[in-house]
């Protein structure tokens, strides 16, 4: 039965806290997980929202751009076809008279290994040439011959001289004159302010250089010692070649060179399409005026920054933002800009912000259901184990109580039935046998008294009758009731009593009934030693009786329980000590109704001393 009532047991824990923390757990992260996904769509929509508004400022701002930025670009097509924005290439034939000295000093320089001579020729053809570009040959070809020469001082002030001349002046391929003299200023380590000032002019930096002479120039600047200026010319110029190879790329996209594949945006919808280029540093899109297509490219970098500081868009629930290449993690600006998109500040802030609040509450609530869950769990574990412990105790006292019953009423019945056969004995034999028989009787009466008023005390019916008496009639007439019973079983009381205490308002049966619990214990428990006091004395202003035995004793761990209804200590090789438990239970509820008290002092093998302390009537004695 024990068995099956632990099996319930644990049944029921898990059926009460088990399964209602795991619903309860389950459904909170559950959710949880449905708010994070809501906070998730919430986050993309105001992305996508503050995307697309971005989206239409960028439009806005390009449009404009196209019309009036300094930097932007706007390149003629015919027939679909991009028209080249740099210069063409003059035809720069020189004449009969500057060719022929050119070429034999040509000859003389690379074929006959002759510099000096080839000066001599070069300085003819520069006193024949009559073009521009007849002069700024015959120049360029003097200096390289003085370079050869290893007159440097001279080499260096042709060169100079030649750097000075307008980018318009430029050999058969396009190449200004001035490039080529920065170049070979360049190899004779004698780069200065000047060239650095030079290659930064209009002229070269800000006009359109055909393709190879804006290389040139990249190289020319490539060659100047660092500084701040020189590496903003060179940034400069990096990104000016960047445009030419957009443009190469948008003319002929199959010969742009690698890592340039773009061509201008077609329309989506009225609307233009705006690529990026590989560089990243513009945007190309085909726009229509006065119905005649043209490509625009315009410097991405200033129109993004405009944007990401307009007055409209500041202070986004997602803080600042950014445009820039597509990424992976961005939200992209949608098809009118199918390269870019935007990354905010504080793109995740949205989600923990808008989470914390719930996360909070269901933490909270979780706590709570699983708090409560346990307390209930907790009381419905002490309930069960009371009911146990209670049936335990019932089915005990019931054989306790039986046993009780069953020795005085052998007695009684053995004693009677022996002077019924021996009706002839002799008198004192039968006036022993009556004596015992009424003992055994009066004990009966005892336990049965016990048994009814403790019924009556778990009814809450127990009346108590006080009344002005003294606590040394009670010691007394309990001494007479056990007198012949301790006699007989050869017990020694020994009573003192103090005199002249002060009366007590107390019920006498109940006060009565107390003391002899409480020496009747000492009788039961004695174990050998038959030695029992009994003291009546003043306890301050209580009435203290004191009953000592010096028997088992109790283990100081019992000391409390033992005054529990049922509960019966264990006293080894002392089983067969019976007692139904209730004794002492009394003891203490008499010893409270009367506002009194009732205290132990015991050690096992050294006895016990039990207290009962009723209040005295008056301080005064
Ligand atoms: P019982 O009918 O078992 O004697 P009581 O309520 O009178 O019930 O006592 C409760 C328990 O206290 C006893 O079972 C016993 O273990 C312990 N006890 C009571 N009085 C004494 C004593 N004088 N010496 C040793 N143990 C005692």
């Amino acid at each position: 039965m024990r068995k099956a009532i632990k099996q319930r047991r644990v049944l029921l824990f898990l059926l009460v806290v088990t399964v209602p923390c795991a619903l309860v757990i389950g459904l909170g992260l559950r959710t949880l997980g449905q708010e994070r996904e809501l906070a998730e769509k919430r986050l993309s929509d105001v992305r996508a929202r503050l995307a697309g508004d971005i989206a239409a400022a960028l439009a806005q701002e390009l449009a404009e751009a196209a019309g009036y930025d300094a930097e932007s670009i706007t390149l003629v097509t015919v027939d679909g076809e991009v028209q080249p924005p740099w210069p063409p290439l003059h035809d720069s034939t020189p004449g009969e008279r500057f060719r022929s000295p050119i070429r034999s000093g040509e000859d003389a320089e690379f074929a006959g290994a002759d510099p000096t001579a080839a000066l001599a020729d070069y300085r003819r053809a520069a006193m024949a040439a009559e073009t521009p570009f007849e002069v700024a040959s015959a120049l360029l070809a003097v200096a390289r011959a003085q370079a050869k020469l290893a007159q440097r001082r001279d080499a260096i002030n042709s060169y100079s001289e030649l750097l000075a001349y307008p980018a318009v002046i430029a050999d058969q391929h396009g190449i200004p004159f001035a490039l080529y003299a920065a170049v070979r200023l360049g190899d004779l380590e004698a780069t200065s302010d000047a060239v650095l000032a030079r290659l930064g002019q209009d002229d070269l930096a800000e006009s359109w250089l055909r393709p190879a002479a804006a290389y040139m120039l990249r190289s020319a600047v490539a060659t100047l010692p660092t500084g701040d200026t020189a590496d903003a010319l060179q940034r400069h110029v990096d990104r000016r070649v960047d445009l030419i190879e957009v443009v190469f790329a948008l003319r002929s996209p199959r010969q742009a060179p690698a890592g340039v594949r773009m061509s201008a945006g077609v329309s989506v919808g009225d609307e233009p399409q705006w690529r990026l280029d590989a560089g990243e540093h513009w945007l190309v899109a085909t726009l229509t005026a006065a119905d005649k297509p043209e490509v625009v490219i315009v410097p991405a970098a200033a129109v993004f920054a405009r944007v990401e500081r307009s007055e409209g868009l500041a202070g986004t629930p997602l803080g600042g933002f950014r445009i820039g290449a597509r990424g992976a993690q961005e939200e992209p600006l949608g098809p009118r800009f199918p390269d870019l998109a935007v990354r905010f500040e504080h793109a995740d802030n949205l989600v923990t912000s808008d989470l914390r609040p719930q996360r909070i509450f269901y933490l909270v609530a979780l706590l709570a259901v699983v708090a409560l869950t346990l307390f209930g769990a907790l009381l419905l574990w002490r309930d069960v184990r009371r009911d146990v412990q209670m049936a335990e105790m019932r089915s005990q006292f019931v054989s306790s109580v039986s046993h009780e019953l069953r020795t005085p009423l052998t007695s009684i019945r053995m004693f009677a039935e022996t002077m019924r056969h021996r009706a002839a004995a002799d008198e004192g034999q039968t006036d022993d046998f009556l004596d015992i028989i009424i003992g055994e009787s009066e004990r009966l009466t005892r336990l049965l008294d016990n048994v009814l008023n403790f019924s009556k005390i778990e009814r809450d019916s127990k009346i108590y009758h006080p009344d002005a008496m003294q606590l040394e009639e009670v010691v007394e007439s309990a001494c007479r009731s056990l007198a012949h019973s301790l006699e007989q079983h050869g017990f020694e009381l020994e009573v003192e009593v103090e005199e002249g205490l002060p009366r007590v308002h107390a019920d006498r049966d109940a006060i009565e009934q107390a003391v002899l619990n409480l020496l009747t214990n000492a009788v039961k428990y004695a174990n050998g030693d038959r030695r029992i006091e009994l003291r009546l004395r003043r306890d301050g202003r209580f009435g203290a009786i004191e009953v000592t035995d010096h028997g088992i004793g109790i283990r100081p761990e019992d000391h409390e329980q033992i005054f529990e209804p049922f509960f019966r200590a264990k006293h080894p090789g002392h089983d067969h000590v019976q007692g139904a438990g209730l004794g002492l239970a009394l003891v203490r509820h008499i010893a409270d109704a009367h506002a009194g008290a009732v205290t132990v002092v015991s050690s096992p093998g050294e006895g016990s001393t039990f207290c009962l302390k009723i209040p005295l009537e008056t301080d005064s004695p």
